[in-house]
């Protein structure tokens, strides 16, 4: 552009004006703001450089438009009341505007408008100030977006539920809705075993399901984390809205080439009857979900009946995840002894878990948790994989155990299990029949079919499998008999009273009877004298185990004193 020399002389007033309107005029034409003058009608008067770039319509275009041209459609009814205000309040405005430009792309712009008075006071004229702020705009929508969004599903994330629930209680306590969770079963597994990528492509495609499903203003769809949604809605038909949700998921999911069928658990909490923030809301509907899981069931509202777990127990459940993948779970062994000669014949592996707060926390208080979620299945492949680890190690000290290792009722019903630890067994230098399987009765009786077409693929690979907690549940031992078992062992509340209790001592004593003549082991749990020991070898118990010969220990303990004076005790 032109420069423009102005002298600096002695100037007279009309020159100094003059030199002054030329100065502002240079500044107009420089400024990287848009200038805009607009006359009383609210259209164009002046239009400098800067409004061309912001706007895409040059001066001579713009001169004479009304304000519209540069506001979406949508917003044109507006302008009136815009222009009402810029007249009434001399002082001036500003705000933030969405505008449009030539090519029709809508932008965001901060405005500062001074209205012109006369020497009477009435407006004649606006200036205005105009900058682009579109870039900002996006960007702190960007960070929004993301705070308050999943990356993976772009669903709503839990921080959004807990501020939109919080904010909406305060602006409309009198309202009622229903916060519905939602927990995929099976999801840990698919992930484990098929890849995180198809794992990700499934919650993207059942995102978009329930998205679609449920995509009215009235819903809100939210991914929670892992394999957890949720969804809010003030339509509180619970049975219909179950329904929906469970027929958005049901369908087969086809991925690389393969079917994956998902069900789910669904939780349902109602605000304000659950509770009055959003942190108990959900935890109702939490509590909910895993009372569905529990019981079967494809949906369960919330109830004080079903609400057993204190704050603490959640927390602890909630870090059972972590202490899968940071090796806090620890194998304690408990040795078996042959009753009749008294030696050590194997071990029981007993998960524990070393909690980085509580300490060392007993199986009883987290495996009935991860058997209602999906991470049973993990975790039993973590005691698998680490047993046999640890046999490995004793086999190369030339030491061959027999090891039993639990399973729960839903890894007998894993279709996937069989396969699994063949990989496991093919990868350790372990023979399968120093590995026992231990089962408990209800194992066999919820979906007879499946257990029985797992233990035979179990049986296949040549491990043994035993049945535990014997007496605790239904089975005949007629029933048993259809089943590749190869060992029994009689609930611990039978044996350790049996030297006090005559009824335990002939429920025990026909137990190995029976189970001998089906050509099953016996091991009796829960020895804790001597005299019941005893009695044991008179009725012709193959294996004891229990406190009186060792309690469970930590690998290093074993090949330590203790066990092996305990041995010495039985022998004497
Ligand atoms: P279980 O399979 O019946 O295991 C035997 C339980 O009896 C163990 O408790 C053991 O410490 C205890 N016990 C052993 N001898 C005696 C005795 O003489 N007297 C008495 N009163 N108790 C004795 P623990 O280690 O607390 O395990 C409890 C249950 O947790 C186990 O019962 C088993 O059902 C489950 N569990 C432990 N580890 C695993 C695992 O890796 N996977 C699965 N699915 N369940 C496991
Ligand atoms: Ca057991
Ligand atoms: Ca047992």
């Amino acid at each position: 552009m032109r420069e423009i020399v102005i002298p600096d002389d002695n100037l007279s007033d009309e020159q100094a004006l003059a030199k002054a309107l030329q100065k502002l005029s240079l500044h107009i034409q420089k400024s990287p703001l848009a200038v805009i003058d607009w006359d009383n009608n609210f259209c164009v008067v002046a239009w400098n450089p800067a409004a061309e770039k912001i706007f895409g319509y040059s001066t001579e275009q713009a001169i004479g438009q009304h304000a519209s041209f540069i506001i979406p459609g949508e917003l044109h009814a507006q302008v009136d009341g815009v222009w009402k205000e810029l007249l009434s309040n001399h002082g001036g405005t500003r705000s933030t505007n969405k505008n449009v430009t030539k090519e029709g792309v809508v932008i965001s712009c901060e405005w500062y408008n001074t209205p012109i008075t006369d020497q009477s006071g009435r407006v004649v004229s606006v200036s205005s100030l105009v900058q682009d702020i579109t870039e900002q705009v996006n960007y702190v929508n960007a960070l929004e977006f993301q705070a308050h969004h999943d990356s993976l599903t772009k669903l709503y994330n839990r921080d959004w539920l807990i501020q939109f629930v919080n904010d909406s209680i305060i602006n409309r306590p009198d309202q009622n809705f229903c916060l519905f969770f939602v927990d995929l079963d099976r999801f840990k597994e698919i992930n484990d075993s098929l890849g995180h990528n198809i794992g990700d492509a499934m919650l993207v495609i059942l995102s978009q399901r329930l998205a679609s499903a449920f995509h009215y203003e009235e819903y809100k769809v939210v991914r929670l984390g892992g394999d957890e949604f949720a969804l809010l809605t003030a339509d509180c038909n619970i049975n219909s809205i179950s329904h929906q949700l469970i027929s958005a998921l049901k369908e087969p999911v086809e991925l690389a080439g393969i079917k994956l069928i998902v069900g789910a658990g669904i939780g349902i909490a109602r605000y304000p009857l659950h509770g009055c923030d959003a942190v108990s809301l959900m935890r109702c509907a939490d509590i909910a979900v895993y009372s569905a899981k529990e019981n079967n069931s494809e949906y369960v509202e919330y109830s004080k009946s079903i609400d057993n777990s204190s704050p603490a127990r959640l927390m602890l459940m909630n870090d059972l995840r972590t202490a899968i993948d940071t090796d806090q779970l620890v194998l304690y062994f408990q040795p078996k002894i042959d009753v009749k000669n008294r030696h050590c014949s194997g071990y029981e592996v007993l998960l524990r878990w070393q909690h980085p707060v509580y300490g060392l926390v007993l199986p009883d208080n987290f495996i009935p948790f991860a058997e209602i979620t999906d991470l049973i299945h993990p975790l039993t492949m973590w005691v698998i994989e680490n047993t046999l680890l640890q046999c490995e190690l004793w086999a190369k000290q030339g030491l061959n155990y027999n090891v039993s290792i639990n399973l729960s009722p839903c890894n007998l019903l894993d279709d996937l299990l069989p396969e699994k630890l063949a990989v496991l067994l093919d990868s350790y230098d372990v023979e399968a029949s120093s590995i026992e399987l231990e089962i408990t009765e209800n194992a066999l009786m919820k979906d007879p079919q499946t257990a029985l077409t797992n233990l035979n693929r179990l049986n296949d690979l040549g491990v043994l499998i035993s049945i535990d907690d014997f007496g605790t549940g239904y089975s005949s031992l007629s029933y048993l008999r259809k089943m590749p078992l190869h060992k029994l062992k009689i609930d611990r509340t039978f044996v350790f009273e049996m030297d006090s209790n005559d009824e335990d001592k002939i429920i025990v004593e026909s137990t190995i009877n029976l189970a001998h003549n089906l050509g099953l082991k016996v091991v009796a749990e829960g020895v804790e004298s001597l005299s019941v020991l005893t009695l044991l070898e008179e009725a012709g118990c193959d294996e004891a185990q229990g406190f009186y010969i060792s309690r469970p220990l930590p690998v290093d303990s074993l090949a330590g004193s203790h066990l092996m004076s305990r041995v010495d005790i039985c022998n004497s």
